[in-house]
């Protein structure tokens, strides 16, 4: 299993930090986003450590492929028929957790283009 001993999700994954989990699959798990941007607001990282989502792609399409099937599923098990589903990617985009997650963001009414 890839790891990062200083990464935040990595953390999450192995319970040494605690999360509000939704979902766990096979190779991605799903909990609560810490400060919630909507009504539904939860984060799908896999298990194992990669940067960004460019990564993800790259090494693991099938691992890429799951996350984004959990996010929909987080979004069934919530309720909600319509999503956002966002992959921030460096610094400029806002990314600050550099271990790929998928933020399922929904509940509310939302504007385009994002800020
Ligand atoms: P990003 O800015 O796209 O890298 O997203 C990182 C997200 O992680 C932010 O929305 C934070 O609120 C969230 N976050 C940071 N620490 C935690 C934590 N301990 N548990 C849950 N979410 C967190």
């Amino acid at each position: 299993m890839t790891r990062d001993a200083d990464c935040l999700f990595c953390k999450i994954v192995d319970g040494q930090v605690p999360a509000t989990i939704v979902r766990r699959s096979e190779r991605s798990i799903a909990f609560r986003d810490i400060a919630p941007q909507a009504p539904t607001h939860v984060l799908v990282i896999p298990k194992e450590h990669y940067v960004n989502v460019a990564a993800l792609a790259a090494e693991a399409p099938e691992t890429l492929t799951e996350v984004v099937r959990e996010a929909s599923a987080v979004a069934a098990d919530e309720g909600i028929e319509a999503f956002r589903l966002v992959f921030n990617t460096g610094v400029q985009a806002g990314q600050s957790v550099f271990h790929v997650h998928a933020h399922v963001l929904g509940g509310r009414d939302m504007t385009w283009p994002p800020g």
